[in-house]
């Protein structure tokens, strides 16, 4: 569409942000307006070298001086690490949900920036590839698309590595995680994913967007390990606090 065309459709119909409906105006980050995009509650250091939680929302006694939280000292998690860019919450909460309950895929550019900037620093130069959560093959033909293989594409972009989504793959289907409690979870994912043979040898980062009870991500890493990776690392957009 030419310049002109773009401009006077902008002026009848303005962008509005998918969150909170204001016209979008400077400072914002596309789609989402500039008061939306500076109320999203980012997580910065210091945060547990493996499970990435927030030590502020801790006890200080629970902090060991390895730099890890209380629960990753008593048992590890098969992740090596575990990153999320903000909390699950506010402005965050409801872009999230904007983006794969009403199909906002145009998300994808701010919540994969979102991660960039929060972790992209502490990733290191050796990861191979981001492998998407798998959705199964009815939610996804449900939704029209993988909301994490959105992320995970345009992370891929901006971080200069590649995506590998054929390399986990979802062998049964599981019900809605969002009504289960965290050992209903485990249970309810436990084998449901199988990772390619080229995953030996190699540093993987599985991608999500949200981080809940960790328990999807956790079973993603397990088949990582199974399969052989070297290290496993994952990202999402947000963690439940
Ligand atoms: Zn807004
Ligand atoms: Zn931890």
């Amino acid at each position: 569409m030419k310049a002109w065309a773009t401009a006077a459709l902008d002026l009848l119909y303005p962008a509005l942000c998918p969150v909170c409906s204001a016209t979008l105006g400077s400072g914002r980050r596309d789609p989402l307006c500039a008061a939306c995009w500076l109320a999203i509650p980012r997580i910065d250091p210091p945060y547990c070298a493996v499970c990435g939680v927030p030590f502020a929302t801790l006890e200080p006694r629970a902090l060991g001086s390895a730099g890890l939280c209380g629960p990753c000292r008593i048992e590890p998690p098969i992740w090596d690490y575990a990153r999320a860019a903000a909390r699950y919450e506010g402005p965050l909460r409801d872009a999230l949900h904007a983006f794969k309950f009403d199909a906002r895929r145009a998300l994808a550019r701010p919540l994969a920036d979102l991660v960039v900037e929060q972790c992209g620093a502490s990733l290191t130069a050796d990861v191979e590839a981001l492998v998407p959560v798998p959705l199964g093959r009815a939610r996804e033909r449900e939704r029209g698309f993988n909301q994490a293989r959105l992320i995970a594409d345009r992370l891929a972009a901006s971080l200069g590595c590649c995506v590998k989504p054929g390399w986990l793959t979802r062998v049964r289907p599981t019900a809605s995680q969002s009504d289960l409690g965290a050992e209903e979870r485990r249970a309810n994912v436990r084998d449901a994913f199988v990772a390619a043979a080229s995953v030996a040898g190699r540093h993987v980062v599985v991608v999500d967007d949200v981080l809940t009870t960790g328990a999807t991500a956790a079973e993603c890493c397990r088949a990582l390990r199974a399969a052989g990776a070297r290290a496993v690392g994952v990202l999402s957009v947000a963690r439940v606090v």
